[in-house]
């Protein structure tokens, strides 16, 4: 622990607070704004760690009721609600069922942008054709400068749809390979308690973000919100073999 605790300042070197798990995650459920990390010191010299709701901080709890809710509770709640979810297969349903749908509909959005880029690209490529014939017909011998700069404005337009459409085709071949498996999820799961217990603050923060897309929190009803990431749902467990192999090595080496 006291290792662990020393290399944890030696990652931060002083900025940022190490036990901010929940930084960018965060969301006022009031105002909808981001709820940032603080940390003051009591006058009996304990650390007070908070967050609050960046509306309610810069403009006053007038425009945002939001104000302060105490970190080390709200963080310990969010990574409960985590661990509890292997004890219950119908929320393990619903959280697989809903990322699978951000998947599908993911996919969907970009075999749509696929279509639109291959037939931009199309047309930028006969409209280039049919200019440079309009220069060859011309056969003059110095070339129309107005024609030229044309073909090299389509020049351009081809190299950015062509990098663009490449790009949406790598993404879409990434997610079309990673379905969202109940099985593996659950084994993920199983692994989080063991593993979440080893880990050290920064990679618990990295987990959680890879896991979590959003956590709304409430004020009024005091309700908390958890939105996964699908990617995260469907690599979970690959990330927790390999944090259970990362955590377990100081100990072989010792
Ligand atoms: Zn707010």
């Amino acid at each position: 622990m006291l290792k662990g605790q020393a290399r944890t300042k030696g990652v931060y070197g002083g900025n940022g607070h190490p036990d901010a798990l929940l930084k960018s995650l965060l969301r006022c459920g009031h105002c909808g704004h981001a709820m940032i990390h603080g940390h003051t010191r009591k006058r009996t010299g304990t650390q007070y760690r908070y967050y609050v709701c960046t509306t309610s901080q810069k403009q006053g709890t007038d425009v945002c009721p939001t104000s302060t809710v105490p970190a080390g509770a709200i963080e310990e709640f969010v990574v409960n609600q985590i661990r509890a979810l292997v004890t219950q297969p119908e929320m393990i349903r619903q959280v697989v069922t809903e990322a699978e749908t951000v998947r599908m509909n993911r996919v969907t959005e970009l075999q749509q942008d696929v279509t639109t880029l291959e037939a931009h690209l199309l047309s930028r490529q006969h409209a280039g054709q049919q200019l440079t014939r309009v220069l060859e017909a011309e056969g003059a011998d110095t070339p129309n400068t107005l024609i030229l700069e044309q073909l090299q404005q389509l020049e351009r337009e081809i190299t950015e749809t062509s990098q663009a459409l490449t790009e949406v085709k790598h993404e879409l071949l990434a997610l079309t390979a990673r379905k969202v498996s109940m099985k593996e999820f659950r084994a993920a799961l199983e692994l989080f308690d063991p593993v979440w217990e080893v880990l050290y603050p920064i990679e618990r923060a990295r987990i959680l973000r890879l896991l979590i897309e959003q956590i709304d929190f409430n004020a009024g009803t005091g309700k908390i919100g958890i939105t996964f990431r699908p990617t995260g749902v469907a690599t979970l467990h690959d990330e927790m073999t390999s944090a259970q192999q990362l955590a377990t090595q100081p100990t072989e080496e010792a």
